[in-house]
């Protein structure tokens, strides 16, 4: 049985105003690094976020899709990215898909400019490398049932995510180290190995994506 919290700890602000506010200095934090770097550069936040994003993306994409995944305004993307080309960062191509639609890529410099920038936030990976292994593991769990109830909200863009991905199939396998399915490879997958941002992601229904959040991470309605 909970035993009542005494008085002195009245004035503390709730276990969810903490937790949100952890993750919102964290966010700071690593932004003030990417930030820093970006300045030295000539960038703008949004375009630094933006080389960030096409990084992970080489086959191209959509200014709406930048719009969405920054949360800024289609004109606040196009006007960014209008500047990343004339730095000869970024370049427009046919989209792959669709010969009519235009695609946004990284130059060869935008690549090697995007590849610097993620090294101004190797101060977090080293961070949380120091964890203690189980650490990490809940960390990432706790991160994506976060991201679940987040997206079951509406309030996170669209990821690669293996929950979201077709080929996913969750708690396939009695090993509670290795409980999930990777149909693509048609091998185990380890809550460690989960990704968030995987380039053979094939989206699911949005049903069965809700499903794989339910299965996997567990959640109050
Ligand atoms: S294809 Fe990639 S995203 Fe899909 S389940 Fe396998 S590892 Fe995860």
């Amino acid at each position: 049985m909970d035993q009542p919290t005494p008085s002195v700890w009245n004035d503390t602000p709730s276990l969810q105003e903490r937790i949100v506010s952890a993750i919102s200095r964290i966010s700071s934090v690593m932004r003030g690094g990417m930030w820093q770097f970006a300045t030295q550069e000539g960038l703008n936040p949004a375009q630094a976020d933006m080389l960030q994003l096409l990084l992970s993306r080489r086959e191209g994409v959509r200014l709406s899709w930048l719009a969405q995944q920054l949360a800024i305004s289609p004109a606040s993307a196009s006007d960014s990215v209008s500047a990343l080309v004339n730095k000869g960062l970024v370049q427009k191509a046919r989209a792959a898909d669709d010969g009519r639609a235009v695609a946004l890529l990284l130059t060869q410099a935008g690549v090697e400019l995007a590849q610097r920038a993620s090294q101004s936030l190797l101060f977090a990976g080293d961070a949380v490398s120091a964890l203690p292994p189980a650490t990490q593991e809940a960390l990432l769990s706790g991160l994506l049932q976060l991201i679940g109830q987040l997206q079951r909200n509406e309030r996170f863009p669209e990821i690669r995510a293996c929950v979201t991905c077709r080929h996913f199939q969750s708690n396939r396998h009695a090993d509670a180290e290795a409980p999930h399915h990777c149909g693509l490879v048609d091998a185990p997958l380890p809550v460690r190995l989960l990704r968030l941002d995987c380039p053979e992601h094939a989206a699911a229904d949005a049903s069965v994506q809700g499903d794989n959040w339910r299965a996997l991470l567990p959640i109050d309605n």
